[in-house]
């Protein structure tokens, strides 16, 4: 055995035994005479010493190692001196005495210190370097949890009686709302595969197949926009189950993230999970996806300023309007570039402008609107808001729509600024009863979730009147206002799903042609169904406190969706275009030597 141990194992017990160990050079110091190395691998670091007077020739090949040199040593574990002793490394109470050691391989000097600090190196150098990267403590600690999480996922969905069930990769376009990778194929000249955005076909013709649980560790591919921490592959927990409701589900998926933060090593949240719906999420906190690790939500006013003496108030509300506000506790001091830059958004947002109360030390309201409030208003408002001393009261006045989107953003912005979000907090909700549908800016409809989706039996007689109101059996999970995940209650029926591409404005052809096959499926005896999927590389970087996917992502790709160190996607030769019947419009830029 090259080794007989890690460098994270050895501890005070084990002082006296003779050991061997693998693993890189952290650092190397000369301390009057004796060479300290610290040894690093996956497991942790242990200090290794070398005294000429053990070996000399251990000492002078010790001398001559440098960073990241992979090297194998063997000696004996002693006890640090009480005073040398370190609190902060799980092997800080020893040391190990070497009598030997080998250089098992060199290393050039690395790009950058491949310790915390890397933090800071640019990204680029980090990813293209990314085996370097990737040695850090902190990334292999961020590794280790996403492998820990998605062991506990499989082991979880095991027990609940779901199978795992690989799905193709080359297969059809499935609307998922991005574009697809596309592959061509060389046998069928002129046709492609798409990469799945979501194995979402397969998976429901999993149940029609009978499966009734099927669960997938699933790679998606979307071809999007360059938008704020989204990768052109991804990973997802898809899931989805047979003669099922979408309490059952969310019930389910409850279990599952509590065995994921355990796995991560965080207390289990109260279960079940806490439930809103789309009208209520959107109504208190202007967001479908509403971070609930702090208040500071809208109350809607209307009912008290409704034909009261303050006229923009009262006239919002004739129009059809709501008057809501938030409760920005604590910022009655904001300096007035930041109310200025908050009235600039509002304005931005389509509303006339940002009425706000002061309220000073001594309780008094600070505000020019106040004058223009009865008694019985303000003391409604004060009941409502719960106002106190210190606080900032927002008011917004217009259609809801706008209301809740300037609300919504200034909500977290405020919540930010007062410094009310805990950082280190989970704060889950799942929310349900989405719109089946929303409009496109030319006026369609499209699917807000995906057009497989059924909606609420009670909302049907809408779907031919005013389909915009109807609620679709969709439900998101939500963590510290980031969706984490989402999922639906499936049509089963041929008919309706057909009727449901109509409503799409799809055209019988184009029915058949991308998705007959699911519907001749639905044909034959499909039980009802229902599924979701969760982001795993968002989920691990909640739950490791990342700050971007890429950091939860072994070998994830740029913001400009390039693998730097790879150097992908890259030109081919002119050979393998004929074999795929591709003749290339745009010139393939000149390799970076
Ligand atoms: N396929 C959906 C998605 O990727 C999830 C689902 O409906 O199960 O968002």
């Amino acid at each position: 055995m090259l080794r007989s141990h890690t460098c994270g194992e050895l501890r005070h017990t084990d002082v006296g035994q003779t050991v061997r160990l693998c693993g890189w050079v952290n650092t190397v110091r000369d301390h009057g005479g004796l060479i300290f190395i610290d040894l690093r691998d996956r497991y942790g670091m242990t200090q290794v010493i070398f005294d000429p007077k053990d070996s000399q020739a251990a000492w002078d090949l010790a001398q001559a190692t440098r960073p990241e040199y992979v090297i194998r040593i063997a000696g004996v574990v002693e006890a640090r001196p009480a005073d040398m002793v370190n609190p902060r490394l799980a092997t800080g109470a020893v040391e190990i005495r070497a009598r030997e050691i080998a250089v098992l391989n060199k290393s050039l000097t690395p790009p950058f210190p491949l310790d915390d600090g890397a933090d800071k190196v640019a990204e680029d150098t980090r990813l293209t370097y990314r085996y370097l990267d990737l040695r850090r403590p902190l990334m292999q600690r961020r590794l280790v949890t996403r492998h820990a999480v998605t062991q506990a996922v499989r082991n979880y969905l095991d027990a609940q009686r779901f199978m795992e069930v690989e799905t193709p990769i080359l297969t059809k376009s499935t609307p998922e709302g991005a574009r697809d990778y596309l592959v061509p194929s060389r046998v069928m000249p002129g046709c492609f595969f798409a990469l799945p955005q979501a194995p979402q076909q397969y998976k429901q013709l999993l149940m029609m197949a009978g499966m009734d649980r099927y669960f997938q560790i699933a790679r998606c591919f979307r071809d999007e926009d360059l938008r704020a921490d989204r990768q052109p592959e991804f990973t997802q927990i898809d899931l989805e189950m047979s003669f099922i409701t979408p309490e059952d589900i969310q019930t389910l998926v409850d279990g599952l993230i509590a065995a994921a933060m355990a796995a991560a090593g965080h207390p289990a949240p109260a279960l079940p999970l806490p439930r809103m719906t789309y009208a209520e999420a959107m109504s208190r906190y202007g967001s479908d996806k509403p971070d609930l690790r702090f208040g500071m939500a809208m109350e809607d006013l209307s009912d008290v300023f409704r034909g009261g003496g303050f006229k923009v108030f009262a006239q919002a509300i004739e129009k059809g309007g709501v008057v809501k506000a938030i409760n920005a506790a604590g910022l009655a001091g904001a300096p007035i570039r930041q109310v200025d830059e908050w009235t600039a958004l509002a304005k931005e947002g389509g509303l006339g402008g940002l009425a706000y109360i002061r309220v000073q030390d001594d309780g008094a309201w600070k505000s020019p609107i106040v004058k223009f409030f009865s008694d019985a208003e303000k003391t409604a408002l004060t009941q409502r808001l719960n106002i106190r001393p210190g606080d900032l009261i927002l008011f917004a006045a217009d259609a809801p729509a706008r209301v809740h989107a300037v609300l919504g953003r200034l909500r977290l912005l405020a919540g930010a600024a007062a410094n009310a979000i805990p950082a280190d907090a989970f704060a889950f909700t799942w929310v349900t009863d989405f719109p089946l549908f929303e409009r496109t800016e030319e006026g369609r409809l499209q699917s807000m979730h995906h057009p497989f989706t059924a909606p609420h039996p009670d909302d049907i007689p809408l779907l031919d009147t005013t389909p915009e109101k109807v609620r679709a059996q969709a439900y998101d999970i939500v963590l510290n206002g980031v969706e984490l995940g989402g999922g639906s209650i499936r049509i089963h029926d041929p008919e309706f799903q057909h009727r449901l591409f109509g409503l799409l404005g799809l055209p019988a052809a184009e029915i058949e042609d991308r998705f007959g096959h699911l519907i001749r499926a639905l044909g034959y005896g499909a039980p009802p169904h229902g599924g979701l999927a969760l982001g795993l590389d968002r989920m691990v970087m909640l739950l490791v406190g990342a700050s971007s996917i890429r950091d939860v992502i072994a070998f994830p790709k740029t913001q400009k969706a390039v693998d730097l160190m790879m150097n992908a996607p890259a030109a081919v030769d002119d050979r393998q275009l004929r074999d795929i019947h591709i003749r290339t419009v745009a010139a393939a830029p000149a390799k970076a030597e």
